[in-house]
């Protein structure tokens, strides 16, 4: 006979993991539902905000982190066209550069260890939620749980399927990432802005630096590849020129998912699945594992009077919350990047004023 499980999670990216190793450590039981196998990796930043990376800690998989696939960094600098940039300091412990196929094995790592079953190769179909509970049909047969979770990324079909997909909304934007082997050249991730394209620079090993581009749908040729992107960055290319790529070119996009609500009857969204705006403000990780903080905190009660809607709503308006707080600062800054004069102009004045950069910085992030 199947176990029916307190928790199936679709998705084993970072959050749907972390969610897996929350719930575990209020004693439910969790199972881990991830189509793909190996080492599972995705174009991402790969930064780290220092909330993100103490949730790493308290998740108990960042000792798990090799100093050749992780970098601390404890700045963000702005750059403009010119090579000149401004910097503002994080709060302690600073931030991390983390390759995503690394964090993403150490929280699988993390979860086995606590006993949590992690399914590679397990892709889910669909899935029927009744009184009794939800059953899933996947790749490897049926799974059975008490709740379900949608951890499913961006194009999350979980989310789709439960009927909280949201309608389009804005431009459409998409990124690109790929590294470059060579040590990191400073101790800050790099923004450097350009007409239509800003490109993240992360430190993410003792020998491999990775560079996220980020554009609008029309602002440069379709399908562009790391080349073209990196065309408009003089002063970022002249610094990485001869260095050989440490990993394949990835996609992603559109960047912005809208989900009408993050709860149904026995269900949740959480990470990317939830909605998402842009990678302008590399909050993603840290948002999603907050998330996944406060739905474990919610679900052993919810789960002991039969997780109705209403008794996840503490969970619903907590990540409500915390997104209305990312998507406000997304929407300013995509605002200002729109329009190339006012942000030179406003970056020239932080250059002359760094301290207001840094005061800024702190109060975007909420620390
Ligand atoms: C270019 C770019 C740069 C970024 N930079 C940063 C940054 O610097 N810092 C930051 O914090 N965030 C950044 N982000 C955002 C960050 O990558 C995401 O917020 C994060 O990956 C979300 O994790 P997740 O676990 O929710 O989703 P994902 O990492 O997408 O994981 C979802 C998982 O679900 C699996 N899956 C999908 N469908 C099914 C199915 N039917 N059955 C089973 N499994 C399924 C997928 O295979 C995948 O492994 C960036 C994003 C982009 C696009």
């Amino acid at each position: 006979m199947t176990p029916m499980f307190d928790v199936a999670i679709v998705g084993g990216g970072p959050v749907g993991l972390a969610t897996a190793i929350e719930v575990a450590s209020r004693g439910l039981t969790a199972v881990v539902l991830e189509r793909r196998s190996g080492d599972v990796d995705k174009a991402c930043g790969e930064g780290l905000m220092p909330s993100g990376r103490a949730a790493l800690e308290r998740l108990g998989a960042l000792h798990r982190l090799s100093a050749d696939d992780c970098a601390p960094f404890a700045a963000i600098r702005y750059m403009q066209e010119d090579g000149r940039g401004v910097e503002a300091r994080l709060p302690a412990p600073g931030g991390l550069g983390v390759r995503r196929t690394a964090l993403r094995a150490a929280l699988a790592a993390e979860a086995v260890h606590r006993g949590i079953d992690v399914r590679e190769s397990c892709g889910v179909r669909s899935h029927r939620i009744d009184a009794r509970g939800v059953t899933l049909v996947t790749d490897a047969g049926e799974v059975t749980a008490r709740f379900l979770v949608g951890a499913d990324g961006l194009h999350s079909p979980t989310r789709r399927a439960l009927g909280l997909e949201g309608a389009p909304r804005g431009r459409r934007r998409f990124g690109l990432r790929q590294h470059v082997a060579m040590a990191p050249w400073s101790s800050c991730v790099e923004v450097h802005w350009s007409r239509g394209v800003e490109a993240y620079v992360t430190p993410a090993g003792k020998q491999r630096v990775g560079i996220a581009f980020l554009w609008e749908d029309g602002a440069v040729e379709p399908s562009p590849d790391f080349a073209t992107l990196l065309a408009h960055f003089p002063v970022l290319g002249a610094r990485i020129a001869g260095a050989a790529p440490d990993s394949r070119a990835t996609g992603a996009g559109p960047l912005r998912q809208t989900a009408t609500a993050r709860t149904t009857d026995r269900a949740a969204l959480v990470g990317d699945a939830g909605g998402y705006v842009d990678a302008i403000t590399g909050e993603g990780l840290s948002l999603g594992f907050e998330q996944a903080r406060v739905l474990a905190e919610v679900l052993p009660g919810a789960l002991r009077i039969g997780a109705s809607r209403a008794s996840l709503a503490a969970y619903e308006r907590a990540s409500a919350e915390a997104f209305a707080r990312y998507a406000r600062l997304a929407s300013a800054l995509l605002w200002t990047a729109r329009r190339p004069a006012l942000r030179r102009f406003v970056l020239d004045r932080l250059i002359d004023a760094p301290a207001v950069f840094g005061f800024a910085l702190r109060g975007a992030i909420g620390a």
